[in-house]
């Protein structure tokens, strides 16, 4: 039976697919191609609890990935079950504040749009593409990071440049992670036993990127990532907040390159920049315990940082229902979610240690005192819900 709903989450050098039944949102196999393009490319696939992991002959390019996770739904006779194809799609710009069903006119918006979002959008289309050749004529959905932001309010998605700057060539925030952040919005209004049209949140999204959003009667009114992906928290590699006339300096007096600038920003800093070992939260952890100065300083900084933006978004609210924790790190480190905590205490908000060691690993939990504020920590799900809007759009749209 035509019941499931392949997801495609397409980077520039990764693949990830999985096959999920948006009924149940039970994943039935996923699998993940990474560095496309090189001679090292490797596949693993999960099925229920069996992980296998190949390297691939040669170069991979989008089409090939795509073509032979085809493959292996093929061998496991799951081909003939999926009934629509849900894509990740980086930035849908003004354009889109929800999914929409893929056609040429999508595609070259899509493609439009790929000047906000360079490294993201061109890789989306590819994938996009790919399918369409691997998988003949089914339905295919675009679900888009930014679309959840689309609600934000002039006065918080504006940066202070010359007007003209928005109006002629769209430069604003736009903000990302939002699927992220409408997903743990949603779980948390479940857990707070409150129509999502009446909760007040701040959610942190903490990965490699990172991103805190406020949410104010169940939409984003404020959202700590930019134009691109840079702004805002300090994040694996990249800066976060800085000073823009940084660069300048570093061009004019320190002679870098705007490419090498880029570099820099993107994937020299952060986490990584500070500590000068390594982007992992766990790696950081582990070496700050066994006395290293400078993956502690990053880990103190990361906090700190995550706790100033958490605590500016309460100017969004007269009343708050919860902080939400999600992302790689905010699921699972309770380290760092404690140290947030501390910081947070002229916000009525106050840990639960207990609490706080038990919500991590997959586990979902309010890890503040009876008398706190709560903060929830809650597993993203992003194929998850980019199955179920892709179901519910193609339900709806397509007879
Ligand atoms: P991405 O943004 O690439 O999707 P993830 O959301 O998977 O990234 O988050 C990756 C981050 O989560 C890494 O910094 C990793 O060290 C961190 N992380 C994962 N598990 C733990 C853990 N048990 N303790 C601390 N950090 C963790």
């Amino acid at each position: 039976m035509q019941n499931n709903i392949l997801v495609i989450n397409c980077g520039s050098s990764s693949v990830k697919f999985s096959l999920i039944n948006p009924t149940t949102n039970h994943v039935l196999i996923s699998g993940l191609v990474e560095q496309l393009h090189s001679a090292h490319a490797t596949i693993s696939i999960k099925q229920e609890a069996n992980k296998q992991q190949s390297h691939l002959p040669a170069p991979y390019d989008h089409l090939m990935a795509i073509k032979f996770f085809v493959e292996v739904l093929d061998d496991k006779q799951l081909t003939s079950t999926i009934y629509a194809i849900g894509h990740r799609v980086v930035h849908g710009g003004e354009t889109y504040n929800k999914p929409v069903l893929i056609s040429i006119a999508v595609k070259h918006e899509i493609h439009r749009l790929s000047t906000l979002a360079p490294l993201h959008n061109p890789a989306n289309l590819l994938g996009i593409e790919a399918a369409e050749k691997a998988l003949g004529q089914l339905p295919q959905v675009a679900v888009f990071d930014t679309s959840f932001h689309q609600s934000m309010p002039k006065k918080a998605f504006l940066y202070a440049l010359p007007y003209e700057l928005y109006k002629n060539h769209g430069i604003r925030k736009y903000g990302f992670h939002g699927t992220s952040h409408y997903y743990v919005a949603h779980k948390a209004a479940q857990y707070l036993n409150k129509p999502i049209e009446t909760c007040n949140l701040i959610s942190a999204h903490l990965g490699n990127g990172c991103s805190v959003t406020a949410i104010k009667n169940g939409k984003s009114v404020d959202t700590s990532l930019g134009l691109t992906p840079l702004e805002g928290l300090m994040m694996g590699t990249r800066t976060g907040n800085l000073d823009p006339s940084i660069i300048f300096h570093l061009v004019d007096q320190l002679g870098y390159t705007l490419d090498q600038v880029n570099t820099l920003l993107n994937k020299e800093s952060g986490l990584k920049g500070i500590s000068m070992l390594s982007n992992d939260c766990r790696t950081l952890e582990e070496a700050a315990e066994q006395g290293h100065d400078l993956a502690k300083l990053a880990l103190d900084m990361f906090c700190y940082r995550a706790a100033k933006m958490i605590a500016s978004f309460s100017v969004c609210f007269s009343q708050l229902d919860s902080i939400v924790f999600t992302g790689g790190i905010g699921e699972n480190s309770s380290f760092i979610r404690e140290n947030i905590i501390e910081q947070l205490t002229l916000l009525n908000i106050s840990i639960n240690n207990n609490a706080n060691i038990e919500a991590r690993f997959g586990k979902s939990g309010n890890i503040a005192t009876s008398t706190s504020i709560p903060c929830w920590v809650i597993p993203t799900d992003e194929e998850g819900v980019i199955a179920t809007q892709t179901h519910q759009l193609v339900a709806k749209e397509v007879k």
